[in-house]
Formats: C-alpha cells, sequence, structure tokens
C-alpha cells in the first residue's frame, strides 16, 4: 500500500491535478490543505495538497511506480472543510480551484496553528442583546436582518458571538480592523483575516476581514454573517467572480450552521433566498438610522434640458454651514435621451434601461436589444431631446450658484469602488477644510464629516445598461446615507443630514420607497421583472469572453438547456434558468471544445458577471 496526494500546483495557467507519491518520512504529517513542494516540468514548484488516499481504495487504478514523490511540507493551509467549500466553488463558478485556495491561504509559511483563544462570555462586558439575532443563529438556516445604514452592527455581532465563534464578512478591511477593535474592547478573542490567518484557524470567537476572509479556516464555527450583503465589493471581479454572499451561505449550509445576511438595502439574492422572511426593527427606529432623503424631480425644472442645478440644490449650496458632496459618475456617461414634450425619460419597456438613438432613427436598447419607433410612450410625441449634462463647466456653475470662487469647489475623482479608494486614499490628499466637493462615488469615500450628498443625477445610474443597475444604484445611496449621517451620530437624535437625489424618474419604485424608507414595491417590481427575464435570482447568468470564445459558443449554443447571446468583442452572454446547469453544461462545453478545437482556448468565466 502507498500512499498519494493529489496536488493542486500554485502555477499560473495550470488547470489540472497531479498526483504523487508520499515518502514514508511524510506519512502522517501530511493533511488536506497543506502547502507541499512537488517537482512539475522539471522543475520545482509550490502547490497544495486537494487529496489523500492510499492505493488500496481511492487511488487503486494508480501505478505508483509512475509516480513522482512529494518533496516537503511547507506549511499549513485551509482545512478540509474549506478545502470541500473550493472544489463546490470552483464547480459552480467554472474556475480554478487555484484561485480559490489562493483566497484560503496564508499569506506568509504557517508552520503550525496556534492554540485556540476561545473566551468565556462571563468574561466579556454587557451588550443590548438583539433577539432577533438570537433567533437567526438558533434556527440556522439562511436568515436576512435588515438595518438602517446608520446602524452599528456591534450588537448584532455580539449577540452571535455569545452563542458560539462568528465568521464575518464586511464590504472592507477597515471596516473590518474598526470592529475588531471594538469587539476587543468588549472582551473577545478577534482575528482579522488576512493578517491573522494562523489565529483564525487556531480558533477565536470572531473572525472578521473582507470578502476572502470567507475562506478563512475558523474551526468550531456557529454562525457565519455577512455585513452589508447588498455590497458589491463582496464579488470577486476577477475570473472566477465568486460572491462572499454566496459562499458564506454553502459554507454555513454544508456545516448545518446559521448564515445571517445583514443589509439596510437587502438584495434580491438575498430575499429570493429566504422566500421573504426579513427581520427588521421596529420602522420608528428603522427610520432613525436613516438620514432624509429628499428626491427632486428635475422634470419640473424649467432649465431640466440645459442645467443640472435644480432650484432646491442650488438653495442647498447656498447655505455655507454645509459641507456638501455633489456625486456625478463621469466614467461611462451615455446620452440620456427625454420627450421634449412631456419630459419622460425614454426607457426600454421591456427592463427600463436607458435607450439611445440608432443610426436608423429607432430606439435602441442596450441591456436587452429591444427596438422600438423614436416616439415617447407616455405622450406619443416624436420630439425626443438629448439631456444636456453640462459636465465641463459644472465646477464653474456650482461656484456660481454657491457663492463661491471655483478655487473653493474641490474636484475629486479616482476610483470607483471602495477598495480602490482606500489604495488611492494615501496617493491623492483631498482638501478638508473646504465645503464643497464634486466628483464621482469616489468623493463619498474620500470627503469626511459631510451633511448633505447630492446626486447630480441618478438616473445614469439607475438606468445603466447592466441588469442590476437599480441594486447598485442602492448601494451608492446606501454609502451617501453613512456619510451624512456619521456626522451627528452620537450627538442629538434628530440628524440634520441629508441625501439629495435628482431624477427625471422622481416616481420610479427605488426612489419612491428610499424616501420613505421602505422599498418593498421596489422589490416587488424588480423580482416580477427578472422573473420574466429568466435573470438572477431566478435564472443564472455567465460571461464567457477570450480567445475560442466562437469555439466555445457554437457548442453552448447546440445545449436546449441555454440561451446564448450574439458574440460582441471576444464575448458571449449565457443564460439558463438554473445556476448548476449553467456551470455543468460551460464546464461541459469547455471539455468538448479542448478534444475537439485545434485552437488553443483561453477562456474566462464570470459566473452572474459583475458589469454585465
Ligand atoms: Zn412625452
Ligand atoms: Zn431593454
Amino acid at each position: 500500500m502507498a500512499v498519494i496526494a493529489r496536488i493542486v500546483p500554485d502555477v499560473t495557467g495550470v488547470d489540472k491535478v497531479f498526483d504523487y507519491l508520499v515518502p514514508e518520512s511524510l506519512v502522517g504529517n501530511i493533511c488536506v490543505g497543506d502547502r507541499v513542494r512537488v517537482p512539475l516540468h522539471n522543475r520545482n514548484v509550490a502547490g497544495w495538497v486537494l487529496q489523500l488516499g492510499d492505493t488500496t481504495t481511492q487511488f487503486s487504478y494508480v501505478d505508483e511506480s509512475r509516480l513522482l514523490k512529494v518533496i516537503k511540507v511547507l506549511g499549513k493551509g485551509p482545512s478540509q472543510e474549506v478545502v470541500d467549500l473550493a472544489r463546490w466553488a470552483a464547480h459552480m463558478w467554472v474556475g480554478r480551484l487555484r484561485a480559490f485556495f489562493v483566497a484560503a491561504s496564508p499569506a506568509t509559511l504557517v508552520a503550525a496553528l496556534p492554540g485556540s483563544r476561545y473566551t468565556q462570555v462571563s468574561t466579556r462586558k454587557k451588550f443590548d442583546v438583539d433577539a432577533q439575532m438570537i433567533d437567526a443563529v438558533d434556527g440556522a438556516g439562511v436568515s436576512v436582518l435588515r438595518r438602517g445604514p446608520a446602524c452599528s452592527p456591534r450588537s448584532l455581532l455580539l449577540t452571535a458571538a455569545s452563542k458560539g465563534p462568528v465568521l464575518v464578512v464586511i464590504p472592507t478591511i477597515n471596516r473590518a480592523r474598526l470592529m475588531a477593535a471594538s469587539l476587543r474592547e468588549h472582551g473577545l478573542s478577534v482575528a482579522v483575516m488576512p493578517g491573522d490567518w494562523a489565529v483564525a484557524a487556531g480558533g477565536v470567537d470572531v473572525v472578521i476581514g473582507a470578502r476572502s476572509a470567507v475562506w478563512s479556516s475558523a474551526p468550531m464555527l456557529k454562525s457565519v454573517i455577512v455585513i452589508d450583503e447588498h455590497d458589491d465589493a463582496l464579488q470577486e471581479e476577477r475570473s472566477p467572480s465568486w460572491h462572499a454572499r454566496d459562499i458564506a451561505i454553502e459554507r454555513a449550509n454544508k456545516l448545518g450552521i446559521a448564515c445571517v445576511l445583514v443589509s439596510p438595502v437587502p438584495s434580491l439574492r438575498a430575499l429570493h433566498g429566504v422566500a421573504g422572511v426579513v427581520a427588521s426593527m421596529d420602522p420608528a427606529i428603522e427610520a432613525s438610522h436613516w438620514p432624509q432623503i429628499r428626491i427632486i424631480d428635475r422634470r419640473l425644472d424649467e432649465r431640466w434640458s440645459s442645467s443640472m442645478l435644480s432650484s432646491e440644490l442650488i438653495e442647498q449650496l447656498r447655505d455655507h454651514s454645509r459641507r456638501i458632496v455633489c456625486v456625478l459618475n463621469v466614467k461611462g456617461r451615455a446620452r440620456l435621451l427625454a420627450c421634449g414634450s412631456c419630459r419622460e425619460l425614454v426607457r426600454c419597456d421591456v427592463c427600463e434601461a436607458a435607450m439611445t438613438m440608432s443610426a436608423s432613427k429607432q430606439l435602441e436598447c442596450p441591456r436587452c436589444a429591444n427596438v422600438r419607433p423614436a416616439v415617447c410612450v407616455k405622450c406619443g410625441s416624436g420630439k425626443l431631446a438629448v439631456i444636456k449634462a453640462g459636465v465641463s463647466r459644472l465646477r464653474e456653475e456650482l461656484a456660481a450658484a454657491a457663492g463661491r470662487r471655483v478655487d473653493e469647489v474641490v474636484e475629486v475623482s479616482g476610483g470607483g469602488t471602495a477598495e480602490k479608494s482606500e489604495k488611492d486614499k494615501n496617493s491623492e490628499v483631498v482638501d478638508q477644510t473646504k465645503m464643497l466637493f464634486v466628483g464621482t462615488e469616489a468623493a463619498l469615500h474620500r470627503v469626511r464629516d459631510v451633511d448633505t450628498v447630492v446626486f447630480l443625477d441618478i438616473d445614469q445610474e439607475i438606468s445603466a445598461p447592466r441588469y442590476r443597475a437599480a441594486e447598485i444604484t442602492l448601494t451608492l445611496v446606501v454609502h451617501a446615507a453613512r456619510l451624512v449621517a456619521r456626522k451627528t451620530s452620537g450627538q442629538s437624535k434628530t440628524s440634520d443630514g441629508l441625501v439629495m437625489i435628482q431624477s427625471m424618474l422622481a416616481d420610479h419604485a427605488l426612489l419612491r420607497g428610499l424616501a420613505v424608507h421602505d422599498l418593498s414595491e421596489f422589490v416587488e417590481e424588480e423580482m416580477s421583472r427578472r422573473k420574466i427575464m429568466q435573470l438572477p435570482p431566478y435564472g443564472a447568468l455567465a460571461q464567457v469572453s477570450g480567445t475560442g470564445v466562437d469555439q466555445l459558443a457554437d457548442i453552448l449554443r447546440s445545449n436546449v438547456l441555454l440561451q446564448v447571446s450574439a458574440t460582441n468583442k471576444d464575448a458571449v452572454l449565457v443564460k439558463s434558468s438554473n445556476w448548476e446547469t449553467l456551470a455543468n453544461s460551460i464546464s461541459d462545453a469547455l471539455v468538448t471544445a479542448s478534444t475537439r478545437g485545434k485552437k488553443t482556448l483561453r477562456t474566462k468565466t464570470q459566473i452572474d458577471p459583475p458589469r454585465a
């Protein structure tokens, strides 16, 4: 009998796994997940143990005399539980195992795990117990807890930790560090990922970190909690495009423990997963965790087609005691069309995306390819006008309206996502002494102590070609709400933080819902639209791109369970009524294409692509 290790090489571009003989000296000292050194193609490379077995059972078909030997064990890696989770994820996201092992491994070599550091509940500070969290943890399964944007998740986490070890995923590492400090003050042992990998694997009360923390090898877990599960920062943008929320749900499910999704604006996927059971606070308390949100109907403004400064905004700008951030996402701006008579924004009647005028003077939808004649659906007028954004002179216009010098208006630009801007923060210093700022959503992460956030043109966000555009808009509004709520938090109960949203779609369910902090109508409408269009959470969507995508698309098109779009810029969208079917079909097609094709296939697959 010989012991065999199946190894995932840590080599870019190598998809395969290889079997090696475990030398006698290592038998008993090697575990699944361990980082090892093995010979491969005449050189020595690092890798991970995917599976261990012997020639009498799992590896009985293996001819051990042909196998090379594992050279040495380098250090600890993901636990068996996490390795199993990675195998599941590699299948569902049609991705390489290596990517998941990288996410689940320590950044430096870990020779041995430290002992556990669990604390007694009796030694911890007192806190306000959240009864709904107790129910969620005791009940196991998936729960959604809705809490307003200004509500700190601290008491939720303290409550969950009183029931046993917790794994917490939160969108940014900064927030993870702040929360960890606060939990330690309460007497809990906390590991912050990825730095405290070994401590987490040794066993602590709370493991917390950004999206990759969901892969931490924390033992004895009693619950997995995802804070701000709606936030896009929880999805890996590169391929495989795994989402920490989905990994958390599966992990908890496999362990038979609770998965608690917390958000002020629960995603459709979360709501669908729990069949509508959402625990929220008393409406009055929940409302107190939201700042005032004012929707400005731009259609009522006489200057709607020439200026982005509504009279309400001008009034706000003239109040020099308020610190104001004006947000306008310039990147990827489209020219929006509106009806010249009734001012209705021109949108697709199927999917609600903003439509554009084609060369043949037809209206075209960039999201679902719907085409219709160039007339207003509301009043029938054929007089459609492009809304002039006036971005170039925006700073001057704002300064004039505010009665300030142009150099008193600070322009903030740069990367859009929270993680990017965290990096950029060091390189670009924003003058925090000024009172008026204008820029992309990056400004929401860079300016502090803000009284008012103004979305100059939210329609660009709501009607963007991405199918999740409306949900992504909510993420932006939550960022803004936190920014203006922060200043007054802890002081008086009546916060005067204000989020102003300028729109030509003032009666959109999303905006009406935000104004009264109740999005149920929006969720219902969006759910039924997704259902009709067979989009997530009702169906599954993937983008396949890269060299050889045509070959692959041909194979996929012959599969009756799939809908495959036309190839556009070396990419196709593939839709199925079910995620598992989608993953299986693409995996099978990849195998078929690689055995059949002459060209080398260099495709990548993104399940639920972040940008489609
Ligand atoms: Zn009209
Ligand atoms: Zn459409």
